[in-house]
């Protein structure tokens, strides 16, 4: 079972300099999020973390799979993910609000937490459309069941205008 304290980083142990830490994720890290929007999957992750007088550079590299659904057919499949992101941390007497790339710790901080920065760019690097098409594996044809389905309710409400996406287009020309 994963959990949170598995990805506290004790950087006041590390020397100055580079350090590498790899993760193996699975779906047990998508279950430590409540709610999330991913639930199955299979990820490796590389974190370098350059270390130099209160401050941090660390780079994240991802590469995997996640099961997510097609927005065609709604099937579930694998798609693969890859995503690279850089934080930097800086350790101050004053510390604010991040601004986006850079963490502000205040000089007592002995650990850093990076689940919900995996998290994040794993959640990110999952394209806004994606379809059976992108299968990890090899593509896929769309369940045409579906397909049969949902070109059954767009004749029915054939005064409403059909979708401008032109991969239904396509589909339209496979169901043809
Ligand atoms: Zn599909």
């Amino acid at each position: 079972m994963d959990s949170l304290k598995n990805y506290d980083i004790d950087f006041v142990k590390l020397k100055l300099g580079e350090h590498n830490f790899d993760y193996k994720i699975d779906d047990s890290f998508f279950s430590v999020k409540e709610n999330s929007l991913i639930e199955h999957g299979n990820v490796d992750v590389h974190l370098i973390i350059d270390k130099k007088d209160r401050l941090m550079n660390l780079d994240f590299t991802i590469e995997g799979i996640v099961k997510t659904e097609c927005d065609v057919c709604l099937d579930s499949f694998d798609l693969p993910v890859k995503n690279a992101e850089s934080i930097i941390i800086k350790i101050t007497e004053t510390p604010k609000e991040s601004d986006g790339e850079i963490i502000y710790l205040g000089p007592n901080a002995i650990s850093f937490n990076v689940y919900d920065h995996i998290y994040e760019i794993i959640c990110t690097s999952i394209p806004m459309t994606k379809a059976c098409e992108d299968n990890a594996e090899k593509p896929k044809k769309c369940n045409p069941q579906m397909l049969k389905f949902l070109s059954k309710s767009t004749d029915e409400n054939s005064n409403i205008d059909p979708p401008t996406d032109p991969r239904w287009d396509k589909l339209k020309n496979i169901i043809d």
